[in-house]
């Protein structure tokens, strides 16, 4: 890992790298969060990804309907950046990442109270619900995310930034 990292920090002497407990991109630091004792093929796809977040300059504030298209984005960029590597990356892998993220937007949007389907209101941190207007707050960490161990996939988490 902290071969790859040294690799992509010369490459790109702009971002900023940190170790962490788990791989994010996070807009309001401009850093982008590693684990430096993975080594799994899908660690490195990780950084990748997560190193095209801050390449393409994501921000954190967008409502979650956009979300899906930064993250396919950010694949896209990743898989350049593996090209150039001489990495494969797998793309099952890159449609169970994008399946995790389309669930957790759509349990994001699920009234709390009636679970109907509601529609994020323009701060980009809060729901209505249309039916029974209850009003609940979702968190605005886009792209820090919890890995669930077993899958390899990531899972998105409740984390604040
Ligand atoms: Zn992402
Ligand atoms: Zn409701």
């Amino acid at each position: 890992m902290d071969e790859l990292v040294s690799t992509l920090s010369k490459r790109f002497p702009a971002l900023k790298f940190t170790a962490g407990n788990q791989f994010c991109w996070s807009p309001e630091t401009g850093e982008i969060f590693y684990k430096s004792e993975a080594n799994s093929r899908q660690a490195t796809w990780s950084l990748l990804h997560e190193t095209g977040h801050a390449l393409l300059e994501h921000s954190g504030y967008r409502a979650d309907f956009e979300l899906i298209k930064l993250e396919m984005a950010a694949w896209e960029r990743a898989r350049q950046l593996a090209a150039g590597l001489e990495i494969t990356i797998d793309e099952g892998h890159i449609q169970d990442c994008l399946d995790t993220y389309r669930d957790w937007l759509y349990k994001r949007s699920i009234c709390p109270n009636c679970t109907a389907k509601s529609l994020q209101q323009g701060d980009f941190v809060h729901y209505r619900c249309f039916n029974c207007h209850t009003v609940w707050r979702v968190t605005a960490s886009r792209f820090c995310r919890a890995y669930r161990r077993h899958a390899g996939v990531p899972q998105p988490g409740t984390l604040s930034m």
